[in-house]
Protein backbone atom coordinates (compact mmCIF):
# COMPACT_ATOMS: atom_id res chain seq x y z
CA UNK A 1 0.00 0.00 0.00
CA UNK A 2 1.04 3.73 -0.94
CA UNK A 3 0.63 5.91 2.04
CA UNK A 4 -0.82 9.51 -0.24
CA UNK A 5 -1.22 13.05 0.70
CA UNK A 6 -3.00 15.63 -1.81
CA UNK A 7 -2.69 19.39 -1.14
CA UNK A 8 -5.79 21.31 -2.99
CA UNK A 9 -7.93 17.86 -2.70
CA UNK A 10 -10.95 20.02 -4.08
CA UNK A 11 -9.34 21.65 -6.85
CA UNK A 12 -9.11 20.54 -10.50
CA UNK A 13 -6.11 18.28 -10.51
CA UNK A 14 -7.34 17.17 -7.19
CA UNK A 15 -10.23 15.58 -7.99
CA UNK A 16 -8.17 14.15 -11.15
CA UNK A 17 -6.19 12.48 -8.36
CA UNK A 18 -8.72 11.39 -6.14
CA UNK A 19 -10.62 9.82 -9.09
CA UNK A 20 -7.35 7.42 -9.65
CA UNK A 21 -6.90 6.60 -5.92
CA UNK A 22 -10.53 5.94 -5.72
CA UNK A 23 -10.40 3.58 -8.75
CA UNK A 24 -8.33 1.14 -6.47
CA UNK A 25 -8.92 1.79 -3.00
CA UNK A 26 -6.91 -1.07 -1.60
CA UNK A 27 -3.52 0.23 -3.51
CA UNK A 28 -3.66 3.49 -1.39
CA UNK A 29 -3.17 4.22 2.16
CA UNK A 30 -4.67 7.99 2.63
CA UNK A 31 -2.59 10.39 4.86
CA UNK A 32 -4.04 13.89 4.75
CA UNK A 33 -6.32 16.11 2.02
CA UNK A 34 -6.07 19.73 1.83
CA UNK A 35 -8.48 22.59 0.75
CA UNK A 36 -8.72 26.41 1.56
CA UNK A 37 -12.49 27.18 2.04
CA UNK A 38 -14.33 24.33 0.37
CA UNK A 39 -15.45 22.46 3.88
CA UNK A 40 -17.99 20.13 2.50
CA UNK A 41 -15.83 18.79 -0.38
CA UNK A 42 -13.08 18.19 1.08
CA UNK A 43 -14.78 16.77 4.07
CA UNK A 44 -17.17 14.26 1.60
CA UNK A 45 -13.74 13.04 -0.07
CA UNK A 46 -11.72 12.91 3.25
CA UNK A 47 -14.57 10.49 4.35
CA UNK A 48 -14.62 8.60 1.18
CA UNK A 49 -11.35 8.23 1.15
CA UNK A 50 -10.55 6.96 5.40
CA UNK A 51 -8.31 9.76 5.40
CA UNK A 52 -6.06 10.30 8.61
CA UNK A 53 -6.31 14.39 8.69
CA UNK A 54 -8.23 16.78 7.04
CA UNK A 55 -6.78 20.38 7.09
CA UNK A 56 -8.76 23.66 5.83
CA UNK A 57 -6.51 26.50 5.28
CA UNK A 58 -8.81 28.72 6.45
CA UNK A 59 -8.41 29.16 10.40
CA UNK A 60 -11.73 30.51 10.86
CA UNK A 61 -13.79 27.61 9.54
CA UNK A 62 -12.50 24.91 11.80
CA UNK A 63 -15.51 24.78 13.17
CA UNK A 64 -17.26 23.82 10.39
CA UNK A 65 -14.44 21.21 9.40
CA UNK A 66 -14.72 19.64 12.96
CA UNK A 67 -18.54 18.98 12.76
CA UNK A 68 -18.67 18.25 9.22
CA UNK A 69 -16.33 15.60 10.33
CA UNK A 70 -18.22 14.53 13.48
CA UNK A 71 -18.10 10.85 14.30
CA UNK A 72 -15.83 9.82 11.30
CA UNK A 73 -12.61 9.35 13.82
CA UNK A 74 -10.95 11.77 11.14
CA UNK A 75 -8.57 14.77 12.33
CA UNK A 76 -10.01 17.60 11.59
CA UNK A 77 -7.27 21.01 11.18
CA UNK A 78 -7.10 24.29 10.33
CA UNK A 79 -4.76 27.03 9.45
CA UNK A 80 -1.40 27.74 7.28
CA UNK A 81 0.61 25.65 9.84
CA UNK A 82 -1.82 23.12 10.16
CA UNK A 83 -1.16 22.45 6.06
CA UNK A 84 2.62 22.65 6.37
CA UNK A 85 2.17 19.97 9.61
CA UNK A 86 0.28 18.14 7.36
CA UNK A 87 2.73 17.82 4.91
CA UNK A 88 5.79 17.46 7.36
CA UNK A 89 3.45 14.28 8.26
CA UNK A 90 5.22 12.64 5.35
CA UNK A 91 3.49 10.61 2.70
CA UNK A 92 5.41 8.40 0.10
CA UNK A 93 3.77 9.90 -2.15
CA UNK A 94 2.40 13.58 -2.12
CA UNK A 95 0.23 15.66 -4.72
CA UNK A 96 0.86 19.55 -4.55
CA UNK A 97 -1.86 21.10 -6.17
CA UNK A 98 -3.18 23.84 -4.32
CA UNK A 99 -2.85 26.71 -6.43
CA UNK A 100 -0.96 29.80 -6.18
CA UNK A 101 2.45 30.63 -4.02
CA UNK A 102 0.52 29.46 -0.93
CA UNK A 103 1.63 25.98 -1.68
CA UNK A 104 5.28 26.88 -1.20
CA UNK A 105 5.14 25.91 2.41
CA UNK A 106 3.80 22.61 2.14
CA UNK A 107 5.37 21.68 -0.91
CA UNK A 108 8.56 22.60 0.65
CA UNK A 109 7.16 20.53 4.11
CA UNK A 110 6.46 17.52 2.03
CA UNK A 111 9.94 17.66 0.18
CA UNK A 112 11.81 18.00 3.31
CA UNK A 113 10.81 14.67 4.25
CA UNK A 114 12.38 12.97 1.75
CA UNK A 115 9.18 11.44 -0.29
CA UNK A 116 8.06 11.65 -3.72
CA UNK A 117 5.79 15.14 -4.48
CA UNK A 118 4.07 15.04 -7.57
CA UNK A 119 4.21 19.01 -8.81
CA UNK A 120 0.86 20.63 -10.37
CA UNK A 121 1.57 23.60 -8.49
CA UNK A 122 4.00 25.62 -10.78
CA UNK A 123 3.87 28.80 -9.15
CA UNK A 124 5.83 27.51 -5.63
CA UNK A 125 8.17 26.22 -8.22
CA UNK A 126 8.65 29.43 -10.19
CA UNK A 127 8.79 31.40 -6.49
CA UNK A 128 11.39 29.59 -5.32
CA UNK A 129 12.79 27.29 -8.16
CA UNK A 130 16.29 27.10 -7.13
CA UNK A 131 15.66 26.60 -3.14
CA UNK A 132 13.27 24.10 -4.07
CA UNK A 133 15.32 22.08 -6.24
CA UNK A 134 18.25 22.28 -3.78
CA UNK A 135 15.75 21.23 -0.46
CA UNK A 136 14.81 18.48 -2.86
CA UNK A 137 18.39 17.14 -3.30
CA UNK A 138 19.40 17.38 0.33
CA UNK A 139 16.44 15.60 1.79
CA UNK A 140 16.82 13.30 -1.55
CA UNK A 141 13.35 13.07 -2.30
CA UNK A 142 11.80 12.80 -5.63
CA UNK A 143 9.98 15.83 -7.46
CA UNK A 144 7.74 14.34 -10.58
CA UNK A 145 6.51 16.63 -12.81
CA UNK A 146 2.63 16.91 -13.16
CA UNK A 147 2.18 20.12 -15.11
CA UNK A 148 1.38 18.22 -19.08
CA UNK A 149 4.05 19.74 -20.86
CA UNK A 150 7.11 18.86 -18.23
CA UNK A 151 5.68 15.37 -17.59
CA UNK A 152 5.70 15.10 -21.31
CA UNK A 153 9.52 16.31 -21.12
CA UNK A 154 10.39 14.13 -18.39
CA UNK A 155 8.80 11.36 -20.50
CA UNK A 156 10.52 11.91 -23.76
CA UNK A 157 13.54 12.61 -21.28
CA UNK A 158 13.43 8.90 -19.86
CA UNK A 159 16.42 9.72 -17.85
CA UNK A 160 19.12 11.12 -20.99
CA UNK A 161 21.64 12.94 -20.42
CA UNK A 162 20.38 16.57 -20.44
CA UNK A 163 24.26 17.01 -22.15
CA UNK A 164 22.67 15.01 -24.90
CA UNK A 165 19.61 17.96 -25.14
CA UNK A 166 19.66 20.51 -27.70
CA UNK A 167 16.27 21.75 -27.36
CA UNK A 168 12.80 21.64 -25.07
CA UNK A 169 9.86 22.49 -27.31
CA UNK A 170 7.09 23.24 -24.91
CA UNK A 171 3.93 23.15 -26.53
CA UNK A 172 1.18 25.89 -26.00
CA UNK A 173 -2.26 25.43 -26.65
CA UNK A 174 -2.96 29.26 -27.31
CA UNK A 175 -5.60 29.52 -25.11
CA UNK A 176 -9.17 30.87 -26.06
CA UNK A 177 -7.86 34.32 -27.91
CA UNK A 178 -4.56 32.40 -29.86
CA UNK A 179 -6.69 34.18 -32.83
CA UNK A 180 -7.87 37.29 -31.74
CA UNK A 181 -7.09 40.39 -32.91
CA UNK A 182 -5.29 43.05 -29.86
CA UNK A 183 -8.03 45.66 -30.95
CA UNK A 184 -10.84 43.07 -29.67
CA UNK A 185 -8.91 42.30 -26.39
CA UNK A 186 -9.63 44.84 -23.79
CA UNK A 187 -13.15 43.47 -22.85
CA UNK A 188 -12.57 39.96 -22.79
CA UNK A 189 -14.53 38.76 -20.06
CA UNK A 190 -13.88 37.02 -17.01
CA UNK A 191 -16.71 33.93 -18.42
CA UNK A 192 -15.20 34.06 -21.71
CA UNK A 193 -11.12 33.63 -20.80
CA UNK A 194 -11.93 30.49 -18.42
CA UNK A 195 -13.35 28.94 -21.42
CA UNK A 196 -10.73 27.04 -22.56
CA UNK A 197 -11.01 25.22 -25.89
CA UNK A 198 -9.31 22.41 -24.53
CA UNK A 199 -8.71 21.62 -20.89
CA UNK A 200 -10.84 21.89 -17.87
CA UNK A 201 -9.33 23.59 -15.34
CA UNK A 202 -9.55 25.56 -12.37
CA UNK A 203 -10.23 29.56 -13.01
CA UNK A 204 -6.99 30.81 -12.28
CA UNK A 205 -4.91 28.97 -14.76
CA UNK A 206 -7.57 28.85 -17.02
CA UNK A 207 -6.78 33.04 -16.93
CA UNK A 208 -3.07 32.48 -17.20
CA UNK A 209 -4.14 30.19 -20.21
CA UNK A 210 -5.72 33.21 -22.14
CA UNK A 211 -2.80 35.74 -21.30
CA UNK A 212 -0.51 33.08 -22.33
CA UNK A 213 0.97 33.54 -18.55
CA UNK A 214 0.88 29.97 -18.44
CA UNK A 215 3.53 29.13 -20.71
CA UNK A 216 5.45 31.79 -19.03
CA UNK A 217 5.26 30.15 -15.93
CA UNK A 218 6.14 26.81 -17.69
CA UNK A 219 9.18 28.26 -19.18
CA UNK A 220 10.51 29.40 -15.77
CA UNK A 221 9.38 25.80 -14.17
CA UNK A 222 10.96 23.93 -17.03
CA UNK A 223 13.94 25.96 -16.93
CA UNK A 224 14.32 24.60 -13.16
CA UNK A 225 13.36 20.90 -13.82
CA UNK A 226 15.85 20.54 -16.46
CA UNK A 227 18.35 23.32 -16.48
CA UNK A 228 19.35 22.93 -20.37
CA UNK A 229 19.62 26.56 -20.34
CA UNK A 230 16.42 29.31 -21.27
CA UNK A 231 18.05 29.61 -24.56
CA UNK A 232 17.17 26.25 -25.60
CA UNK A 233 13.72 26.26 -24.32
CA UNK A 234 11.08 27.58 -27.00
CA UNK A 235 7.40 27.62 -27.36
CA UNK A 236 5.52 26.54 -30.11
CA UNK A 237 1.82 26.92 -29.94
CA UNK A 238 -0.24 23.96 -30.92
CA UNK A 239 -3.80 24.21 -31.01
CA UNK A 240 -5.29 21.10 -30.70
CA UNK A 241 -2.97 19.73 -27.70
CA UNK A 242 -2.09 16.71 -28.48
CA UNK A 243 1.40 16.61 -28.16
CA UNK A 244 2.38 17.71 -24.64
CA UNK A 245 5.75 18.68 -25.70
CA UNK A 246 8.80 17.42 -27.18
CA UNK A 247 13.11 16.95 -26.87
CA UNK A 248 15.59 17.32 -29.58
CA UNK A 249 18.76 15.16 -29.03
CA UNK A 250 21.57 16.57 -30.29
CA UNK A 251 21.46 14.35 -33.27
CA UNK A 252 18.15 15.86 -34.18
CA UNK A 253 16.10 12.93 -33.19
CA UNK A 254 12.57 14.63 -31.78
CA UNK A 255 10.76 12.75 -29.36
CA UNK A 256 7.22 13.57 -28.23
CA UNK A 257 4.62 13.12 -25.86
CA UNK A 258 1.22 12.55 -26.97
CA UNK A 259 -2.19 12.04 -25.19
CA UNK A 260 -6.06 13.18 -24.82
CA UNK A 261 -5.91 16.43 -22.96
CA UNK A 262 -6.97 14.66 -19.72
CA UNK A 263 -4.77 15.69 -16.80
CA UNK A 264 -5.53 12.16 -15.12
CA UNK A 265 -2.80 11.23 -17.50
CA UNK A 266 0.56 13.12 -16.25
CA UNK A 267 -0.93 12.47 -12.80
CA UNK A 268 -1.16 8.63 -13.26
CA UNK A 269 2.82 8.30 -14.86
CA UNK A 270 3.34 10.68 -11.72
CA UNK A 271 1.75 8.20 -9.41
CA UNK A 272 2.75 4.82 -10.62
CA UNK A 273 5.96 5.83 -11.53
CA UNK A 274 8.47 4.04 -12.64
CA UNK A 275 5.36 1.99 -13.57
CA UNK A 276 2.34 2.09 -15.04
CA UNK A 277 -1.24 2.02 -14.73
CA UNK A 278 -4.87 1.84 -16.26
CA UNK A 279 -6.38 4.61 -16.61
CA UNK A 280 -10.24 5.36 -17.66
CA UNK A 281 -8.98 8.01 -20.41
CA UNK A 282 -10.06 8.04 -23.86
CA UNK A 283 -7.57 6.29 -26.18
CA UNK A 284 -6.02 8.55 -28.71
CA UNK A 285 -7.81 8.11 -32.00
CA UNK A 286 -5.86 10.73 -34.64
CA UNK A 287 -7.50 9.45 -37.99
CA UNK A 288 -10.89 11.11 -36.05
CA UNK A 289 -8.41 14.55 -35.16
CA UNK A 290 -6.85 14.30 -38.38
CA UNK A 291 -4.30 16.63 -38.76
CA UNK A 292 -2.01 18.63 -35.79
CA UNK A 293 -0.94 22.42 -36.23
CA UNK A 294 1.66 24.57 -35.29
CA UNK A 295 2.18 28.35 -35.44
CA UNK A 296 5.07 30.48 -33.59
CA UNK A 297 3.42 32.38 -30.64
CA UNK A 298 2.79 36.41 -31.11
CA UNK A 299 4.47 38.06 -28.21
CA UNK A 300 2.79 41.44 -29.62
CA UNK A 301 -0.93 40.02 -28.29
CA UNK A 302 1.06 38.01 -25.72
CA UNK A 303 3.08 39.92 -24.06
CA UNK A 304 3.23 37.91 -20.80
CA UNK A 305 5.37 35.56 -22.58
CA UNK A 306 8.39 38.12 -23.15
CA UNK A 307 7.81 39.14 -19.35
CA UNK A 308 8.15 35.49 -18.09
CA UNK A 309 11.07 35.73 -20.34
CA UNK A 310 13.19 38.15 -19.27
CA UNK A 311 11.91 37.79 -15.67
CA UNK A 312 13.77 34.13 -16.22
CA UNK A 313 17.06 35.20 -17.91
CA UNK A 314 17.34 38.02 -14.93
CA UNK A 315 16.84 35.18 -12.00
CA UNK A 316 17.22 36.11 -8.45
CA UNK A 317 13.41 37.08 -7.39
CA UNK A 318 12.00 38.14 -10.68
CA UNK A 319 10.15 34.98 -11.47
CA UNK A 320 8.87 35.32 -7.74
CA UNK A 321 7.47 39.08 -8.61
CA UNK A 322 6.63 38.45 -11.81
CA UNK A 323 4.05 35.41 -10.07
CA UNK A 324 2.93 37.70 -7.43
CA UNK A 325 1.97 40.36 -9.59
CA UNK A 326 0.38 37.89 -12.23
CA UNK A 327 -1.57 36.20 -8.78
CA UNK A 328 -3.12 39.75 -7.78
CA UNK A 329 -3.81 40.91 -11.29
CA UNK A 330 -5.56 37.57 -12.66
CA UNK A 331 -7.54 37.50 -8.87
CA UNK A 332 -8.74 41.17 -9.95
CA UNK A 333 -9.64 40.26 -13.24
CA UNK A 334 -11.99 37.41 -12.52
CA UNK A 335 -13.54 39.99 -9.68
CA UNK A 336 -14.23 42.13 -12.76
CA UNK A 337 -11.73 44.96 -11.56
CA UNK A 338 -9.86 45.24 -13.87
CA UNK A 339 -9.31 44.73 -17.88
CA UNK A 340 -7.67 41.67 -19.50
CA UNK A 341 -4.99 43.54 -21.28
CA UNK A 342 -4.39 45.27 -17.77
CA UNK A 343 -3.23 42.26 -16.46
CA UNK A 344 0.01 42.03 -18.30
CA UNK A 345 0.41 45.84 -18.24
CA UNK A 346 0.18 45.26 -13.75
CA UNK A 347 3.10 42.58 -14.15
CA UNK A 348 5.47 44.36 -15.86
CA UNK A 349 4.59 47.79 -13.68
CA UNK A 350 6.12 45.98 -11.05
CA UNK A 351 8.47 44.30 -12.65
CA UNK A 352 9.83 47.51 -14.03
CA UNK A 353 9.81 49.00 -10.26
CA UNK A 354 10.62 46.62 -7.83
CA UNK A 355 13.87 44.04 -7.65
CA UNK A 356 14.88 42.39 -4.53
CA UNK A 357 18.36 40.62 -3.92
CA UNK A 358 18.56 36.80 -4.94
CA UNK A 359 16.01 34.93 -1.93
CA UNK A 360 18.98 32.70 0.24
CA UNK A 361 16.07 31.40 2.10
CA UNK A 362 11.60 30.44 1.39
CA UNK A 363 11.03 33.63 3.63
CA UNK A 364 13.16 35.93 1.34
CA UNK A 365 10.58 34.48 -1.59
CA UNK A 366 7.70 35.35 0.23
CA UNK A 367 8.72 38.69 1.75
CA UNK A 368 9.35 39.19 -2.50
CA UNK A 369 5.69 38.20 -2.86
CA UNK A 370 4.56 40.27 -0.26
CA UNK A 371 5.92 43.65 -1.56
CA UNK A 372 5.30 42.35 -5.31
CA UNK A 373 1.18 42.17 -4.22
CA UNK A 374 1.53 45.38 -2.37
CA UNK A 375 3.05 47.35 -5.74
CA UNK A 376 0.52 45.23 -7.84
CA UNK A 377 -2.23 46.60 -5.44
CA UNK A 378 -1.40 50.09 -5.98
CA UNK A 379 -0.94 49.90 -9.26
CA UNK A 380 -4.59 48.19 -9.71
CA UNK A 381 -6.03 51.78 -7.56
CA UNK A 382 -4.40 54.34 -9.86
CA UNK A 383 -5.88 52.00 -12.58
CA UNK A 384 -9.47 52.24 -11.02
CA UNK A 385 -9.19 55.73 -9.44
P1 LIG B 1 -8.21 24.89 -8.54
O1 LIG B 1 -8.52 26.31 -8.35
O2 LIG B 1 -9.21 24.02 -9.22
O3 LIG B 1 -7.91 24.21 -7.10
C1 LIG B 1 -7.04 24.82 -6.20
C2 LIG B 1 -6.94 24.00 -4.92
O4 LIG B 1 -6.10 24.71 -4.00
C3 LIG B 1 -8.29 23.84 -4.20
O5 LIG B 1 -8.27 22.65 -3.48
C4 LIG B 1 -8.29 25.05 -3.25
O6 LIG B 1 -9.17 24.88 -2.13
C5 LIG B 1 -6.84 25.08 -2.82
N1 LIG B 1 -6.39 26.41 -2.42
C6 LIG B 1 -6.61 27.57 -3.07
N2 LIG B 1 -6.04 28.60 -2.41
C7 LIG B 1 -5.46 28.07 -1.31
C8 LIG B 1 -4.76 28.63 -0.20
N3 LIG B 1 -4.54 29.95 -0.11
N4 LIG B 1 -4.32 27.78 0.76
C9 LIG B 1 -4.54 26.45 0.68
N5 LIG B 1 -5.21 25.87 -0.33
C10 LIG B 1 -5.66 26.67 -1.32
O7 LIG B 1 -6.81 24.81 -9.26
P2 LIG B 1 -6.26 23.69 -10.27
O8 LIG B 1 -6.52 22.34 -9.72
O9 LIG B 1 -6.70 24.01 -11.64
O10 LIG B 1 -4.69 24.00 -10.24
C11 LIG B 1 -3.89 23.65 -9.12
C12 LIG B 1 -2.43 23.87 -9.47
O11 LIG B 1 -2.08 22.96 -10.51
C13 LIG B 1 -2.12 25.26 -10.02
O12 LIG B 1 -0.85 25.65 -9.61
C14 LIG B 1 -2.14 25.07 -11.52
O13 LIG B 1 -1.31 25.99 -12.20
C15 LIG B 1 -1.59 23.66 -11.64
N6 LIG B 1 -2.01 22.95 -12.84
C16 LIG B 1 -3.34 22.71 -13.07
C17 LIG B 1 -3.76 22.05 -14.22
C18 LIG B 1 -5.19 21.75 -14.45
O14 LIG B 1 -5.52 21.04 -15.41
N7 LIG B 1 -6.13 22.21 -13.65
C19 LIG B 1 -2.79 21.64 -15.23
C20 LIG B 1 -1.41 21.90 -14.88
C21 LIG B 1 -1.06 22.55 -13.73
P3 LIG B 1 -10.75 25.36 -2.20
O15 LIG B 1 -11.41 24.39 -3.15
O16 LIG B 1 -11.23 25.23 -0.82
O17 LIG B 1 -10.71 26.76 -2.71
MG1 LIG C 1 0.66 22.95 -18.48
Amino acid sequence: MKSVSIFGATGSVGLSTLDLIRRDPDAYRVVALTANSDVDNLAAQARATGAQVAVIGQERLHGALREALAGSGIEAAAGEDALVEAAALGADWTMASIVGCAGLKPTMAALRTGGTVALANKESLVSAGGLMMEAARAAGATLLPVDSEHNAIFQCLAGSDLDSVSRIILTASGGPFRTRRLDEMADITPAQAVAHPNWSMGAKISVDSATMMNKGLELIEAAYLFPVGLDRIEILVHPQSVIHSMVEYRDRSTLAQLGSPDMRIPIAHALAWPDRIATPCQPLDLARIGRLDFEAPDPERFPALRLARAAANEGGAAPAILNAANEVAVAAFLAGRIGFLDIAMIVEDVLDRYSAPTPCAIDDVLAADAQARVMAGEVMERLTA
